[in-house]
């Protein structure tokens, strides 16, 4: 058992703590190189849409394989206007899932459309397939598979059933930067994806950034005008838009952070990795390993019978951890009792009652990573009670 109870003395003050993300690291790692590419855009006079923002779009682009890149102000603005440019209306139905950032399902609702929620598969922790005809209507119009933690989503089989059924796709991929199936990089499957350069995000700026990327240049195009007032020239509406553009100051820095993106995913799987072998035997229930794919690990989740005993066992020990989320989107206040598909989801209510997110940031150091194996290896779970021993999503065999 764990020795929570012999763990006496006060808890280590915040500061000291082991973070979930270190921005600050990373922005030091790199000071010299974001400060002379902040100098750039100072010298260069231009502040919005200008040449940083243009490179950091083709180099992105490059960088997934896809054909164009529309910088934008935020993630959450990405999924909106990509769903908008794909041509989903007001009054239109969004498949998506509930255990996401809010922000995935507030984006939906941006635009006017209707959030409908469906199971996610308890191994990649993602969008169900499986799940998705029984909840079509008349209105569907898109479904919007994220890729939680950096885990893909089985795209393969999402764009099956949108084919079958005339649906859009439209992949959320704020937590998959560099993440892939099958080589191919998560971002390059659906008719656009979005992306969130938030400074925590697996790659991030110093401020709010997104993008919305698409190999559709009909939908590039509608972006484009989405971004800024529905200009087609300068001061010329053609459709309405809003305002929504990325910032030279943001470009500048993703271009300084975006070459290190592959070395910095490459850690927090490696870091994943020592975090599981310290697991084992513990009885704690790691990420699945799902074949043929490449996990971005922006969150290193693992599921407890005890979770709340665990994350304060963690804590005695100076290292802090997260639940991503709290809740799932539809027992939040703004959202519960009124979407569709809320009563079927069985394995997105178990989880968030086990999960838990232990520090796996790139800039942890070998010291700090050695600590929380130490930690991970000290606890262990309590016995299984007995009527809960075949609750499907706990305990399993490890792949
Ligand atoms: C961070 C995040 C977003 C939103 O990105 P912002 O840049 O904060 O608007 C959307 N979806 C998911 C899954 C995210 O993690």
């Amino acid at each position: 058992m764990p020795s929570i109870a012999n763990s006496t003395g006060p808890l280590p003050a915040p500061s000291s703590m082991i973070a979930i993300a270190d921005p600050r690291a990373d922005a030091m790692n790199n000071h010299a190189a974001l400060l002379s590419a902040i100098d750039r855009v100072l010298t260069a006079g231009q502040y919005i849409l200008g040449e940083e923002v243009a490179s950091f779009e083709q180099e992105w682009a490059q960088y997934l394989g896809t054909a164009y890149c529309i910088g934008v102000a935020n993630g959450t603005d990405a999924v909106a206007l990509a769903l908008k440019a794909a041509g989903v209306r007001p009054g239109d139905e969004v498949i998506t899932v509930s255990h996401t950032a809010v922000a995935t399902v507030a984006a939906i609702e941006l635009i006017g459309a209707v959030p409908v929620f469906v199971d996610i598969d308890p191994d990649t922790r993602c969008l169900d397939p499986a799940a998705i005809p029984s909840i079509l209507s008349p209105r569907t119009r898109a479904i919007v598979p994220v890729h939680i933690y950096g885990q893909p989503a089985p795209m393969e089989q999402i764009c099956a059933v949108a084919n079958r059924y005339g649906l859009k796709i439209v992949e959320d991929c704020a937590q998959a930067h560099g993440a892939e199936i099958n080589g191919r990089k998560v971002g390059t499957f659906g008719n656009a994806a979005a992306f969130s350069f938030y400074p925590t995000k697996n790659l991030g700026a110093l401020g709010d950034a997104g993008a919305v990327v698409t190999t559709d240049p009909v939908l590039a195009e509608a972006v484009r005008a989405l971004r800024q007032y529905g200009w087609q020239d300068r001061y010329i509406s053609a459709t309405t838009g809003g305002n929504s553009r990325l910032d030279e100051m943001q470009a500048a820095i993703l271009r300084v952070r975006l070459p290190h993106l592959d070395a910095r995913n490459e850690r927090r799987r490696a870091i994943a990795q020592r975090h599981g072998a310290a697991l084992k035997g513990t009885g704690v229930r790691l990420p699945a390993a799902i074949p043929n794919t490449l996990h971005a690990m922006h969150l290193f989740v693992i599921e407890s019978e005890e979770r709340d005993g665990l994350a304060q066992h963690l804590r005695r020990s100076g290292i802090a951890t997260g639940r991503h989320y709290p809740m799932p989107v539809h027992r939040q206040p703004a959202y519960d009792g009124r979407c569709r598909g809320a009563d079927q989801l069985p394995y997105t209510d178990a989880l968030y009652r086990h999960m838990l997110t232990i520090p796996c940031h790139p800039d942890l150091t070998e010291e700090q990573i050695e600590h929380i194996g130490q930690s991970l290896q000290a606890w262990s779970e309590p016995p299984v009670a007995s009527g809960t021993a075949g609750v499907p999503w706990i305990r399993r065999v490890q792949t």
